[in-house]
């Protein structure tokens, strides 16, 4: 299993969709999971950049994972995305014996994602949303990586400002020698 990092904006979809396809994983993004959810509150809370609870995140990623075959063959794109999620993350994989291979970051600064994600359109990409969503990720992303550091897990960090075809080169170059298994 392979974790993605970033701030909105930052190509961790488009990235994690390219790298499913070159090592034939399937690529899972907990945002997507969670805007397919039967859930009004819920979604009000996405609209306004809010996190969902780390229970309920956790649940639905448990279930991915282990429906797959092998249970870790899985890009996980959105998650964790806070120091707790990360936590659980270790010590769930150890437990049920599936191996986080490396956590991929993607970099980028405010200005380049508000320009992104203004011309995607999503519903949660207004500006301000986006700045929240910008903020909670620069708050958490120094304390994931130190979990992940201390679990022994690589962490490849990757400029996202650059284009797709270029960040994806610098991933598939570095991406073998920095996985764990
Ligand atoms: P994304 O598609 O990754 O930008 O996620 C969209 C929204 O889904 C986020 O702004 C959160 O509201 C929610 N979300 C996605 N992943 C998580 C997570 N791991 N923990 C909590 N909330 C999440």
């Amino acid at each position: 299993m392979i974790l993605m990092l970033g701030p909105p904006g930052a190509g961790k979809s488009v990235q994690g969709g390219l790298l499913a396809a070159e090592l034939g994983y399937v690529s899972i993004s907990t945002g997507v999971l969670l805007r397919a959810a039967a859930d009004d509150e819920l979604h009000e809370r996405m609209l306004r950049g809010e996190l969902i609870s780390d229970e309920t995140v956790q649940e639905l990623v448990k279930k991915e994972i282990l429906k797959l075959h092998p249970p870790g063959s899985l890009i996980l794109d959105g998650f964790p995305r806070t120091p707790e999620q990360a936590k659980w993350l270790v010590s769930w994989a150890k437990d049920n014996d599936v191996c986080i291979e490396c956590l991929l970051h993607i970099t980028n600064e405010l200005d380049v994602c508000l320009e992104r994600l203004t011309s995607r359109g999503r519903h949660d990409d207004k500006p301000e949303v986006v700045r929240e969503r910008y903020e909670m990720y620069r708050d958490v992303a120094g304390p994931i990586i130190e979990i992940m550091v201390d679990a022994g897990i690589p962490v490849l960090t990757v400029d996202g400002s650059q284009s797709i075809e270029l960040v994806r080169s610098l991933v598939f170059a570095q991406i073998d020698q920095r996985r764990k298994c």
